[in-house]
């Protein structure tokens, strides 16, 4: 009859049974895994629906949860594979030291996986990028050099020129470099292009991605390229990133952007197919972050700064190249809320940066008196 009685427990005397509807779902019931690692990808997907039908939009938009691998980001696969390699070509040996520059997504799943494995790490971040991932980083025994954005890259007290100074101070260390590094890519080439062509049906009309170290571009545009050619590739970048084609999109006043994990300025990583990009739109963080907001509120999704970023691209790329009713539009959700904890998530540091109207004017910090 479309409901079933349960006592909710048996010395509740005064307690009448409930009535419930038929529940016919339970959660899936994995075998026993052999460690955590064993836990990376097979991420959900999908479908939004508030955020699509109060746009007006009337393709499908899936999102697909790689803040739901077990560190929290995309990038646990990629430190996986990454580990795994220089672990079969003998570069990282027992006892041995990892080193990376990060946004923090890669610092944290390489500290996640040395943990695991035995090794010891030292992420160098860029002092944009949130605390939290710090803090995640430094309580699974890695270590972390705050460098300043302003300095050069390659600079001794640069992101890249710190790396190397690390290394050569370390014995027995290795660089990652996801920046370069073929298994980065591959990893997505291998695992989440497969995932997404496979949990669609192999129907996509139009796949929405930005570019960090470009590893999930590369990849897995790479595999759509013998898989499902026809897919539209389109990429997202903040402004005050560079990474955007043709250049003169990237033309803007903007120096910082808040979005972590997407964009950088004068850096092009070799493993970026930035040319694989039918169209390029730029954003702001303000459009960014309220849609990450809104993917948060209003689908329940706990995303981090890009996703919000993504979709804002997606809703608009939906829009330019008319995609209509009974097509497929997929983003990345790359990181999850988490991460953000003192940042975006919260509506004070949202009105401090004019990203919000304020609620409460009183209310604004020292700053503004
Ligand atoms: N989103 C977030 C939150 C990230 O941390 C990253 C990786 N820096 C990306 C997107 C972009 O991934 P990729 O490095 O593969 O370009």
């Amino acid at each position: 009859d479309g409901t079933s009685k349960c006592k909710w427990s048996k010395d509740s005397k005064n307690q009448e049974p409930s009535v419930h509807t038929k529940w016919d779902w339970k959660p899936k019931n994995q075998k026993i895994l052999p460690d955590i690692l064993a836990a990376i990808g097979n991420t959900p997907m999908v479908k939004l629906n508030k955020i699509p039908q109060s746009e007006g939009v009337e393709c499908e938009i899936f999102g697909k949860c790689e803040f739901m691998n077990p560190a929290g980001s995309i990038k646990d696969r990629v430190a996986l594979r990454c580990i795994t390699e220089a672990e079969n070509n003998g570069t990282l040996k027992p006892g041995g030291t990892v080193i990376e520059v990060s946004s923090g997504n890669t610092g944290v799943s390489l500290a996640w996986v040395c943990a695991i494995k035995g090794y010891h790490s030292i992420i160098v971040m860029p002092d944009k990028f949130s605390k939290e991932k710090e803090n995640i980083i430094r309580s699974m025994g890695g270590d972390v050099v705050r460098v300043s954005m302003a300095e050069k890259k390659y600079s001794p007290n640069g992101m890249f020129g710190m790396a190397h100074v690390l290394h050569k101070n370390t014995p027995n260390s290795i660089i990652i470099d996801q920046f370069s590094n073929p298994s980065n890519p591959i990893m997505h080439y291998d695992t989440t292009a497969e995932e997404i062509f496979d949990q669609c049906d192999g129907k996509i009309d139009m796949m929405v991605m930005g570019c960090g170290t470009g590893g999930t571009l590369g990849g897995i545009s790479r595999k759509f390229q013998e898989l499902s050619p026809q897919t539209i590739f389109i990429g997202a970048d903040p402004y005050g990133s560079t990474y955007a084609i043709p250049d003169s999109l990237n033309q803007s006043k903007v120096k910082m952007f808040e979005i972590e994990g997407i964009g950088y300025n004068e850096l092009t990583p070799p493993v970026c197919d930035r040319f694989k990009v039918q169209k390029w739109y730029k954003f702001h963080d303000k459009d960014s972050l309220n849609m990450s907001r809104r993917l948060i509120k209003e689908e329940g999704l706990l995303v981090g700064t890009t996703s919000g970023l993504l979709l804002a691209c997606a809703l608009k790329a939906i829009k330019e190249f008319n995609i209509g009713k009974g097509k497929r539009v997929v983003i990345l959700l790359p990181d999850g809320t988490k991460n953000y904890l003192s940042k975006f998530v919260q509506d004070q540091w949202m009105e401090q940066r004019g990203y919000m109207p304020c609620k409460n004017p009183g209310n604004l910090g020292w700053w503004d008196i």
